[in-house]
């Protein structure tokens, strides 16, 4: 049987079910159903869960497995997943701690006990965890090879995306090339660049909610624990004492703090329905946009779109559809400008686009393509009528001498557009 990531169609991700107590199984099952986009895969006994990884039918994203199975009562299992590669996380019901050891002992991703009434909630943030860290770049810094393997290896369990390098002048190199490093674990003496010299560097660039820096210091060396935060990491790590636990725990509430902080910040500055950038943060962008267009001598060009009787569709349909119509028009805009022009929701039904490197006659070429784009999109409602919208466009392709001017030329050239019939581009 061939696999099925091989055929083509989106694959639903699966998890890997090892438990023999049909309740709990059950109990798990209903739970990912109603509350996540996985599919559980079941298997009751170790000899089970060996046929289904042989058949090979399967891709795992991660296994659940209970520590005491009728034909594996001391954890054997664990070995026999993590052999085929699949993060794991172990369910039990025993809270002994030679138990816990064991299990520790393996590279296990987690432990959780059946008996707690969050159990199965962490689970499912467990999984949703392991999703995130697939897209996070993290980066282990450490000359000793040795612990940086074992550095390594963690958070690989953990499924980041593990970049290493055995100096603060490598670790900085490869900064360039991925600025998008979410988290550096830094050990402290190292040739070339220490531990504390690099936080510094990286701090230059980066806030303490924009990148998580652990310096990683030996034990009983409280001086560099305290020089390490001093100098601008979020947290440190001792060496040669820490369980898995610990630094599982640690890893992850930095990295959350730093996901809540860009949440608020895409909060702030996008507007929520459509995921545009909101009028605020058009203004903020619109003094860096002149600041640059002065400088580089280029041209900006505004716009001013607004789809034309709006309110009969919200009328005709209701105003659920007509959150989907602003949405999916959102989409189209923001899918025909570049990244570096600004697509903003300026309010209601009405959006602003600033584009740069733009010549009038381009202007109005491209306003007019993206006017007969809108006429022929067919948007279908839940109930699967089809329904179509036009846009009025008023364009200011004169550099004033700030935004809001700009924005009031477009809008007088937007109610030209209205007058004149709607469905129509106006640009001088
Ligand atoms: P015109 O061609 O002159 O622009 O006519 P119009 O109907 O589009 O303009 P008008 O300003 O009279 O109405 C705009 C409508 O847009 C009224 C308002 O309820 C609707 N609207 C504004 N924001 C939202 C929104 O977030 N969701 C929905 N569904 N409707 C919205
Ligand atoms: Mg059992
Ligand atoms: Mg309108
Ligand atoms: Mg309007």
């Amino acid at each position: 049987m061939g696999n099925l990531i091989d055929d083509g169609h989106a694959v639903m991700k699966k998890i890997l079910l090892v438990e023999d107590n049909r309740f709990f199984g059950a109990m798990l099952i209903r739970k990912f159903a109603k509350e996540s986009d996985l599919e559980i895969v079941w298997a009751q006994s170790l000899s089970e869960s060996r046929d289904i990884l042989a058949s090979g039918e399967h891709v795992f994203f991660a296994a659940i497995l209970d520590f005491n199975l009728p034909d594996a009562p001391r954890g054997e299992v664990i070995v026999e997943v993590i052999a085929h590669s699949i993060p794991v996380l172990v369910f039990t019901a025993s809270s002994d701690a030679v138990v816990r050891d064991k299990v520790w002992s393996y590279n296990v991703v987690d432990y959780v006990f059946k008996d707690d009434a969050q159990s199965l909630e962490y689970l499912i943030y467990l999984i949703r965890r392991l999703e995130k860290n697939q897209q996070t770049k993290v980066m282990v810094v450490d000359d000793s090879s040795f612990f940086r393997k074992v550095l390594v290896d963690l958070l690989e369990t953990h499924q980041f995306q593990v970049l290493s390098a055995s100096d603060g002048k490598a670790a900085l190199a490869l900064f360039e090339e991925h600025p998008d490093i979410k988290l550096v674990l830094t050990d402290f003496e190292m040739p070339e660049l220490t531990g504390l010299e690099l936080t510094r560097k990286l701090r230059q660039r980066y806030r303490r909610d924009e990148l998580v820096i652990i310096g990683i210091s030996a034990a009983g060396d409280q001086m560099v624990a305290a020089s390490f935060i001093k100098n601008g990491a979020n947290d440190f790590i001792v060496k040669q004492t820490f369980m898995t636990e610990e630094f599982y725990s640690r890893i992850t509430q930095n990295i959350e703090n730093v996901e809540r902080a860009q949440m608020i910040l895409e909060m702030s500055i996008k507007d929520h329905l459509t995921g545009l950038y909101n009028r605020r943060y058009l203004f903020e962008a619109g003094i860096q946009f002149f600041d640059r267009a002065r400088r580089q001598k280029t041209t900006i060009v505004c716009a001013m779109l607004d789809i034309d009787h709006f309110k009969r569709v919200n009328d005709n349909y209701g105003h659920d559809v007509g959150d989907l119509v602003l949405r999916r028009l959102g989409e189209v805009l923001q899918d025909n400008f570049r990244t570096t022009d600004i697509v903003a929701r300026f309010g209601g039904e009405e959006f602003c686009v600033l584009a740069v490197d733009l010549d009038e006659s381009g202007a109005v070429k491209l306003f007019e393509r993206l006017r007969e784009k809108v006429k022929h999109q067919t948007f279908t409602t839940a109930k699967g009528e089809n329904l179509s919208v036009t846009i009025s466009i008023g364009i200011c392709t004169e550099l004033k001498d700030n935004l809001e001017q700009m924005i009031k030329t477009a809008d007088e050239r937007l109610y030209e557009a209205k007058e004149g019939g709607r469905n129509r581009v106006v640009a001088e």
